[in-house]
């Protein structure tokens, strides 16, 4: 799979003459077959390329400026119509960052109509494309990662059809079956590393997207933006665990099915009832220090429970909008920040346990160093090393 150089070998015309004048020669008669020297290079993937595009967050007119080259010459790279030469794929190499061995894998591209997102519409769709590429490939890490780790997804096999069609008694049903206690979930990200869900935190440099998650892939992974508050954080997960466990495939209202398992499996009905009795805007806060969800997710809750009016929970929303908490609730009442773990475990894993070293991780997943460093926080911890010292 690795391809550290680019032989080539053209059969040559000698080679050819030969063989027509040879025939029934010894090869021949002992019945073995004469192997045709293959033509040995590089092979770009044109999907490994455009990732790679998508992830530096280039067009295919900045890039194409960048390795100059015309925008034809890529768009047909890119296309699969013609493939770069030596010379075009050592540009390739220096401009997106990446080893020459990312370019050949076998990476499926991103399909952005089969990825589950939370997004505000005002996010372009070029920044779109560069934030699922960045996620992308933490979902082929994640599978080149679980290969050789003793992996196991706990997911529980029934579907929302064996709970009636009912979205708050499935979410219920999933709590039994990971046992999970009553009342608060402390600490959701563990919940569901503990099951097997990856979940790969990083900053998506906007607040227009909270996260998502791509179906369809062996090993589950959540991914979600670490510049999103905390509470935010906890309910993008638990909505992208509702796609996970809920949706096939896209179709409309995946994604208020997705918010209604979110707030029926952080806050069950059973647990927060007598909690939102004669609910007052000065109680809110305490709720959300308890329940770890955002006051505006509490009045919402409440209020589709049917254990506040209408009135009422306009009346709290115009409150919170008063105080200036409807974009940004106060930092003293944030849950603490859940940070994931698994899938750095599983990098820990192949150094400790398998004897890799970063040079050998960097192989594996066909990235440069100073991108691995960066991906699962290696130069943090050299960082808090120096302070140290
Ligand atoms: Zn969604």
């Amino acid at each position: 799979m690795l391809h550290h150089s680019i032989p080539h070998f053209p059969h040559s015309k000698n080679e050819k003459d030969y063989r027509t004048k040879s025939g029934g020669g010894l090869n021949d008669y002992l019945g073995v077959c004469v192997m045709k020297p293959e033509i040995m290079r590089l092979i770009v993937n044109p999907d490994a390329l455009i990732l790679a595009r998508e992830i530096r967050g280039f067009s295919q007119t900045d890039l194409s400026k960048r390795l100059g080259i015309t925008q034809t010459t890529l768009s047909k790279w890119e296309s699969g119509i013609t493939e770069p030469k030596e010379r075009g794929i050592a540009k390739l190499v220096d401009v997106l960052n990446f080893p020459q061995e990312f370019f050949s894998q076998q990476i499926r591209r991103l399909l952005t109509s089969a990825v589950y997102h939370r997004r505000r519409q005002k996010l372009g769709a070029s920044a779109l494309r560069m934030i699922e590429a960045q996620g992308k490939l933490y979902q082929f890490h994640v599978n080149k990662l679980t290969l050789s780790a003793d992996f196991k997804v706990n997911l529980p096999s029934y579907d929302l059809e064996s709970c009636g069609g009912n979205v708050e008694q499935f979410a219920m049903a999933v709590r039994h079956y990971w046992k999970v206690a009553s009342g608060p979930i402390r600490n959701l990200t563990g919940l569901l590393e503990k099951n097997g869900i990856i979940t790969v935190d990083f900053d998506f440099q906007t607040e227009l997207i909270d996260g998502f998650f791509e179906p369809g892939t062996d090993t589950p992974c959540v991914i979600k933006n670490s510049r999103m508050p905390p509470d935010r954080q906890r309910f993008s997960l638990a909505h992208e665990l509702g796609h996970l466990l809920l949706h096939d495939f896209m179709h409309d209202g995946v994604e208020e099915e997705a918010n209604s398992f979110a707030s029926a499996f952080l806050m069950p009905a059973e647990d927060i009832k007598d909690d939102f009795k004669n609910l007052t805007y000065k109680r809110l806060g305490r709720l959300k220090q308890s329940w770890g969800v955002s006051m505006k997710a509490l009045v919402y809750r409440a209020k589709t429970l049917k254990l506040i009016s209408s009135n009422q929970a306009r009346y709290l929303y115009v409150q919170l909008n008063r105080d200036g908490y409807s974009k940004r609730e106060p930092l003293s009442l944030d849950p603490p920040i859940e940070k994931p773990r698994l899938l750095r475990n599983l990098v820990d894993f192949h150094m400790k346990d398998l004897g890799y070293n970063q040079e050998d991780i960097c192989e594996l997943l066909c990235v440069q160093l100073w991108e691995l460093r960066k991906m699962y926080g290696f130069e943090d911890e050299n960082k808090v090393k120096f302070q140290l010292v």
